[in-house]
């Protein structure tokens, strides 16, 4: 895309050249105007192409979220996967997380952390283990 902006100003010179060769004052105008817009035309693709590399990254993370969250059940309150992902622990994982961040993160335990358990980011099962999400602990403090 890029390098067809890059023609049209190389050929708008070209044009302008022989413009200014033949002296033709109102053409010289045009050009110029032409010129100014063809560079404001290569600034605003930038601007776009920016953006569309944006969106995709985006699309592709809410395809990773709902590709995890058709592969998730919750029991005892948390999360499990149904199946494997690549790069992830089975679980359990953080039911606040991925609801409010759509972020799989793995809870420590069974077992609490030191001076935490209770309050959010803490799970219990119903057999009294204690798991600790990290990303919550670190937002508490
Ligand atoms: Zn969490």
């Amino acid at each position: 895309m890029f390098e067809a902006l890059d023609r049209l100003i190389t050929g708008l010179k070209t044009v302008r050249d022989v413009a200014q060769r033949m002296h033709d004052a109102e053409l010289l105008s045009a050009l110029a105007d032409l010129t100014l817009d063809s560079a404001q035309l290569k600034v605003d693709t930038a601007t776009v192409r920016e953006e569309n590399t944006r969106l995709r990254e985006e699309v592709e993370q809410l395809r990773r979220q709902a590709d995890i969250r058709s592969k998730i059940e919750i029991k005892d309150g948390m999360y499990y996967l149904t199946e494997p992902i690549s790069g992830y622990s089975q679980g359990p994982f953080c039911t606040r997380c991925l609801d409010s961040d759509g972020k799989l993160v793995t809870l420590m335990g069974p077992g609490w952390q030191p001076g935490i358990e209770h309050g959010p980011g803490t799970f219990r099962t119903p057999d009294g283990r204690g798991y600790t999400c990290p990303e919550c602990i670190r937002r508490r403090r």
